[in-house]
């Protein structure tokens, strides 16, 4: 006695919705190695986390911070460069960060992402041990060459600006 059952045939709509969020997934997925080619000192910070040179300035040490947060690419300058201004520098437009969608009237343009501030806090204390560093430095009379002065105010700029960059 041979036991025939048959696999449940896949719906017309399972299917649809399968090869939907394949695509969906792809989309962003191919959006993010492009932009990521597209930039200097890549090197991943954690699960779908990168750092890399910002394009928009003079970046020695590498204070882009990337992630790929579900259908979304975060960008965040850390020296203050806006969103616009680090896709502007790479050839690409706010469209760059999101799947691509059907076009949908009235929908309002997309603003970009931005970061929790737990996201940010690691950056954060990275910021606040350049300004300890130099802080040191001062106190104790050093002389600091003028890059480490440079970084120290970026570092600066950059804390005094974390509260409004945030997400609230
Ligand atoms: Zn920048």
């Amino acid at each position: 006695m041979t036991d025939n059952k048959k696999a449940a045939p896949v719906g017309q709509l399972g299917t649809a919705q399968f090869q939907n969020s394949q695509n969906h997934f792809n989309n962003i997925d191919g959006k993010l190695s492009n932009f990521l080619a597209k930039l200097e000192g890549v090197k991943t910070n954690g699960s779908n986390k990168w750092l890399a040179k910002c394009p928009a300035h003079s970046d020695r040490s590498p204070s882009l911070a990337i992630k790929l947060a579900d259908d979304r690419i975060l960008i965040h300058c850390f020296a203050g460069c806006s969103v616009d201004a680090v896709l502007g520098a790479v050839g690409l437009d706010m469209a760059g960060l999101f799947p691509d969608r059907v076009a949908n009237p009235g929908t309002p343009k997309p603003k970009a992402p931005r970061f929790s501030a737990y996201e940010l806090f690691p950056l954060l204390i990275q910021e606040a041990l350049i300004l300890a560093i130099a802080f040191d430095a001062v106190v104790s009379g050093d002389v600091m060459a003028d890059v480490d002065k440079q970084r120290a105010t970026q570092a600066f700029n950059a804390v005094m600006r974390l509260n409004s960059e945030v997400r609230q």
